[in-house]
């Protein structure tokens, strides 16, 4: 095989979904991504894929195909042959590294390498996360399938926070339940702050070991993480990713006697009450929609429920960039903003920062409104003592590096 074909592979399996990338490595360059969504539903199961603009011959261009799949395993064999038709028919001996998104992966603090003992981890893990680490899991045996020898890497979401302090991942309960359930605060969209957190460093011409950040991850699913040196020090999310802001549909923060009082109350089951919390909850439990952009509209309109939950959103990642700057011992460079919410709305932002200019938060107006749409800069005015930064987040490239870290 030439040198010039190698290539390397990113999967994300979800329950019903498997989202792949490819890279290129000589030269290192993202290729071609897409997504088989509603798996097991054979009227339904589409396989969607996008070239970069950049690339010779596909430039840009765009498929949705209806491709029926039983399972991961059936999804996996159709991109392949998707692949080979439209990238390379050399597809599955140009492959030298599988990299895959786990969500839990327990204390493991670094990518692994796929094997017997990392694999049983994964399935411990499962505990914590039963709704993302089974997918990942059978991710993991459909790639093992087609490319049988191929080395293979986890990248845990979890990966990145396990350098916070106990202080800030032990909850206050009694000790036994860490020891013997490892019941903690583990955190998420570990691989998204961690690039934020370098990407940030970059900009900002500060090794990475000197910068203080706080990433502000602002999807449907939203989280913050206080970055110091380089190394996270706390993150809003927990044990799940239930914890911590108000999000699409899962309630954040919240006194968990409500969930006692709530299943006593309305006598729901443990599965009703988990659905209720991470599935109804949040935006779309205030106001009807999880889709921020609709709730804008709404508050907009003049809807109190969409402008309460507008104002609950705001106030919640306003409290978190207070609590980490404290956290920080006062000493942060910047403050960065990414994910669907965070890298698209000017107007969230401004709710967000406009207040907090007492905190050395000072944002330009022009700059902000003008750094949207995939767009990475700096909205920030020059005598900002905190830099705001937007800066895309690029999951699948971090887990390709990462990858890469692991296989050489
Ligand atoms: P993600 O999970 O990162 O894909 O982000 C999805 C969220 O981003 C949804 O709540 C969208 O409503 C929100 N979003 C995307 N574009 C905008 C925008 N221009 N203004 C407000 N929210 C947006």
């Amino acid at each position: 095989m030439s040198a010039m074909a190698r290539k390397l592979l990113v999967l994300n399996a979800g329950s019903s979904s498997l989202k792949f990338k490819i890279f290129g490595l000589n030269p290192f360059a993202a290729g071609m991504g897409g997504m088989f969504d509603r798996i097991g539903d054979a009227a339904n199961c589409t396989l969607k894929a996008s070239a970069p603009a950049e690339a010779p011959g596909s430039k840009g261009r765009k498929w949705e195909l209806k491709i029926p799949a039983k399972d991961h395993v059936g999804a996996m064999e159709s991109i392949m042959d998707f692949i080979k038709e439209n990238v390379s028919s050399a597809f599955s001996r140009e492959v030298v590294a599988v990299g895959h998104r786990i969500v839990h992966g327990l204390d493991l603090s670094q990518p692994a390498l796929l094997n017997e003992k990392t694999i049983d981890k994964i399935r411990q893990a499962a505990v914590l996360a039963p709704l993302h680490n089974p997918p990942g899991l059978q991710g993991i045996d459909a790639a093992q399938r087609v490319f049988s020898g191929v080395p293979q890497v986890a990248v845990f979401d979890t990966a990145f926070h396990q350098t916070m302090p106990p202080h800030a991942y032990m909850y206050g309960l009694p000790y036994d339940l860490y020891e013997k359930h490892q019941i903690r605060r583990y955190g998420f969209h570990g691989t998204s702050h961690k690039y934020l957190a370098e990407q940030a460093a970059e900009m900002l011409g500060k090794p990475l070991s000197e910068t203080n950040v706080i990433t502000c991850h602002l999807g449907n699913g939203s989280s913050i993480a206080a970055v110091q040196g380089g190394r996270c020090i706390d993150t809003s999310m927990g044990m799940t990713p239930l914890e911590g802001l108000l999000m699409g549909t899962r309630s954040g923060d919240m006194d968990p006697a409500v969930v006692l009082h709530v299943q006593k109350q309305l006598g729901l089951s443990v599965q009703e009450t988990d659905t209720l919390l991470n599935k109804k909850s949040g935006l779309l439990g205030l106001t009807g929609s999880n889709d921020l952009r609709t709730v804008i509209e709404g508050a907009h309109k003049g809807e109190p429920r969409s402008a309460l939950g507008l104002a609950m959103f705001v106030y919640r990642v306003q409290k978190y960039i207070g609590s980490y700057t404290a956290a920080l011992q006062g000493k942060v460079d910047a403050v960065v903003f990414s994910a669907g919410i965070g890298e698209n709305s000017s107007l969230i932002r401004g709710l967000i920062l406009q207040p907090m200019q007492a905190m050395g938060l000072i944002v330009d107006a022009a700059a902000n409104d003008a750094t949207v749409g995939g767009r990475q800069g700096d909205i920030s005015t020059p005598t900002s003592p905190v830099r705001l930064l937007v800066i895309p987040t690029d999951e699948e490239l971090s887990i390709a590096q990462q990858t890469l870290q692991v296989t050489g």
